[in-house]
This record gives C-alpha cells, structure tokens and sequence, in this order.
C-alpha cells in the first residue's frame, strides 16, 4: 500500500495553555512514532493551507466570521466555556488541518496515494457548524466529505469515527444528509452526552454504537464487527474517511474504554477491507484525539501500520 502522511509544522503553533490535555506534545509524540525506521515507505506531504470555501461546506458564515475575528495577536481567546482556546497561531494551524483532509481527499481520488493519515492538530469532530465544542474549532473530517461531494462529485462518503468521545459534530453535519453515513464507536455515559443508539439521522445514515467503561477489547470489537462494518457495508461508500481517535487506549486519562494498541490495528484493517471491497481502498485518516503519551504514539503506530497494509 502507498500511504500517504500529511503535515504541517502550522499545526504545532495552536497553543491552548499550560496543561491543557490538547497540546502540542501530542503531535511530536505522533511525528516520533512515524520516524521510526519501520515506518520509512511513508510519503510525506506539506498541508496546504484550507480555504474558505472548503469552511463553508460545512460550517455557517457567521460562525467563520466570528473564529477568523477572535484569534487573538496575543494570550489566548476562548470559543467554548474554556475547553476550546484560541492562541496566535490557532488560526493558521486549523486551517492546515482542513487543507490537510481535503488535499488527502485530492490525492486518494488522483490515485497517488492509497490512503491517507493526516497528522494534524487540533481535533475537529465536536465542532458543530455553527460552534467549537470540547478541544474543536473547524469540523475537518465533515468538510472533507463534503468536500469530496462538491469537488468530486462523489454520490456516498463515509466516516468511520473511533475516537472515544462521540464526534457530536460531524452527526449534527451529516444529520439530514443521504450522500453521507457516519458510524461511531464511543464510551458512553462520557462527554458531550450525545450518540445514542438511537440516533440514527435524518435520513437513517447514522449508526451509534455506544460502549460503557471498562468495555476492553473483546467488547469493542465485537460491537464494531456487528453492528458498525456490516452497516458501512451496506452503505457502499466510495471514500472512507476516519476519525482516528486514539483516546480509547486503556492509558488514556480522559475515558475508560480499555483498549490496547493492537485494537486500533485492527479496526483500521476492518474498514480496509471493506475499503477494498466497496471503494477501491481509497480511505483518508484524520487525526483526533487521545491524549496519553504512549497511548497515542502505540495506537497510532498500529493505525498506520495497518494502513501501510503491514
Ligand atoms: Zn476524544
């Protein structure tokens, strides 16, 4: 497999404040990871900056407006009761992000790469059209789908959001949207409260699966393996985009979902099956969150070793 990593040093300059969990360390520790010798066959890509245009696909102009007014020249700017901040650099760094998922987008459909993992932070599926939720400014998973209906003109995207926390975001997106399915796996109760089982959209193209602490492994796969890969099937996307969350690591410090390294592995080699089944293999990858130093460097390890077909 050829896959592609896109990055750009924008995304270390969002400075949310000393001890905030999403902080730049995340993205070194995730750099360090992929520079070891085994992961050498990577591709390595600059992010071009997003637009305004790709913004708006999905998120409301006001909204933009209001983001683009508050980035602060200095200290930071708060978008979400405290959990979300601005700093000087917060702006160019979220829009490396979007640049990233939409150029990933780009590069699968032009066939010059199989898939894509964009190392970039912040997170973006809590971000909801018209506001920055939990650690999210811009929604960059949900543009890129759009952005692949829109530009390419593709008739059914997916995203596959394994990350621990409900992306409430990208669902509020796709809500009333039929070219569009979103499938999650998450803990639940855990913060911010929604994807319920039944939730399923507007058009019936959401599928929740919630997971209580303490699940572990063999619970998680197993709810994956029967209620998420058959529906993603079903629906026969032709992209996949992943919200890849590396928050369920049974060392993560913000949830209790148990996991192991090699779990991630295997989620991803699951959609990558069905990937090759349905779309050509063509998937896109987005970094979300986790937010333990040695959970997120394994499981994303195995994340992209899977995608390298290894
Ligand atoms: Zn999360």
């Amino acid at each position: 497999m050829r896959t592609l990593v896109m990055f750009h040093p924008d995304c270390l300059e969002h400075l949310p404040g000393p001890g905030h969990p999403e902080s730049p360390e995340r993205l070194h520790v995730v750099m360090r990871a992929l520079w070891e010798p085994e992961f050498a066959g990577l591709a390595w890509r600059e992010a071009p900056r997003g637009s305004r245009e790709q913004l708006l696909l999905v998120h409301d102009a006001d909204y933009v407006d209001t983001v683009a007014a508050l980035a602060p020249l200095e200290g930071t700017a708060v978008l979400d009761g405290g959990d979300t901040v601005m700093s000087r650099g917060s702006l160019d760094a979220v829009m490396r992000c979007v640049g990233a998922a939409c150029a990933g987008v780009d590069a699968v459909l032009a066939g010059e790469a199989d898939n894509v993992f964009c190392a970039t932070r912040p997170c973006g599926h809590h971000a909801e059209p018209d506001r920055a939720m939990g650690f999210c400014i811009f929604n960059q998973v949900a543009i890129a789908a759009r952005h692949a209906l829109h530009a390419h003109g593709l008739a059914r995207v997916a995203v596959i959001d394994f990350d621990v926390h409900h992306g409430n975001g990208t669902q509020a997106a796709f809500h009333a949207e039929p070219r569009l399915f979103f499938g999650s796996s998450h803990q639940s109760p855990l913060y911010p409260g929604t994807g319920a089982a039944s939730e399923h959209g507007g058009s019936n193209n959401i599928v929740n699966v919630p997971l209580p602490p303490g699940c572990g492994s063999q619970a998680f796969r197993n709810s994956v393996a029967m209620r998420l890969l058959p529906a993603l099937r079903a629906f026969a996307p032709e992209l996949i985009l992943v919200s890849a969350g590396f928050d369920a690591h049974r060392l993560d410090p913000l949830a209790q979902m148990e996991l192991d390294d090699e779990d991630f592995g295997w989620i991803t080699r699951e959609v990558m099956a069905i990937a090759a089944d349905v779309c050509g293999g063509r998937i896109v990858s987005v970094l979300e969150g986790g937010y333990s130093g040695a959970g997120l460097a394994g499981g994303c390890a195995a994340h992209v070793r899977a995608l390298m077909g290894r």
